[in-house]
């Protein structure tokens, strides 16, 4: 199964709507040329509407980094699904921050997987172990309970509508990346296998998994080196042109 490699970045709570146009249109032309690799930008909600028409017929992907599952209503702060995908192809659901920082469980997660699906949106979920989940060597447990509390009870009949971010949360911006051989064999054996016993194996081969965590020009290589491997969630490396152009270059095989 030949699964085309996707480079997303998360600019988090980075840039002005200017700082990210800029940023964009820096980097455009790059990955514009790149070939047989899928790129998407992820930048904060207040660029969503500008970034779009910038991005519009480019061949670069937008995506929001959060939503409400609910269609609408008295959310203060909120956006619903049908609000990102007026924009957006791509939604990133479950980042550790947003699980850390705001509380947020494996069962909201749940419920923006089924809400970005509905709105005809490419879920990008998060999951991924604390450093001291791994030094307990619980990895492939806490894995394996997050991807089936998110996805469970899901129909999912179109490969391309989920993307499975594998981010080990002490590798997050940290600058200590998993090696890509570890990263391997857990999505081998756990990630993989977790989702074939969702959604049978046909699926489960064509849903892409990335990495994330640290990743880096210099290291994406060795990572889109391995055959589980299907691309990256790039963070702190994202918000600099040159950065994430060497990460989508390096992605071309
Ligand atoms: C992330 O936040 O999803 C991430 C992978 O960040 P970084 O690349 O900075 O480690």
């Amino acid at each position: 199964m030949v699964r085309t490699p996707l480079i997303a970045g998360n600019w988090k709570m980075h840039k002005t709507v200017a700082e990210g146009l800029q940023l964009a249109k820096a980097m455009l032309p790059d990955l514009q040329a790149l070939e047989g690799v899928d790129t998407l930008v992820c930048p904060p909600a207040t660029a969503l509407m500008p970034m779009s028409a910038l991005l519009d017929g480019t061949g670069v992907a937008l995506g929001a980094q959060n939503l409400y599952w609910e269609p609408e209503g008295a959310f203060t702060g909120e956006l619903a699904p049908a609000m990102i995908a007026e924009f957006c192809s791509h939604v990133i659901i479950g980042h550790s921050e947003r699980r850390a920082i705001f509380g947020e469980s494996d069962q909201d997660a749940q419920r923006k997987v089924v809400a970005a699906l509905d709105a005809g949106l490419v879920p990008i979920l998060c999951v991924g172990e604390s450093l001291q989940e791994n030094e307990a060597g619980r990895a492939a447990e806490v894995l394996t309970g997050q991807l089936r509390a998110a996805l469970s009870g899901l129909a999912l009949n179109k490969t391309s509508a989920l993307v499975i971010a594998y981010e080990p949360i002490w590798a997050i911006g940290t600058g200590k990346a998993a090696t890509p051989e570890d990263t391997n064999t857990l999505l081998r054996n756990v990630v993989r296998p977790t989702l074939a016993g969702l959604f049978g194996d046909e699926i489960a081969q064509g849903l892409r998994v990335l990495y994330g965590g640290s990743v880096k020009p210099d290291n994406a290589a060795a990572f889109f080196q391995q055959d589980e491997i299907d691309g990256a969630l790039v963070g702190g490396a994202s918000l600099k042109a040159d950065s994430f152009v060497g990460i989508a270059r390096a992605a071309q095989g």
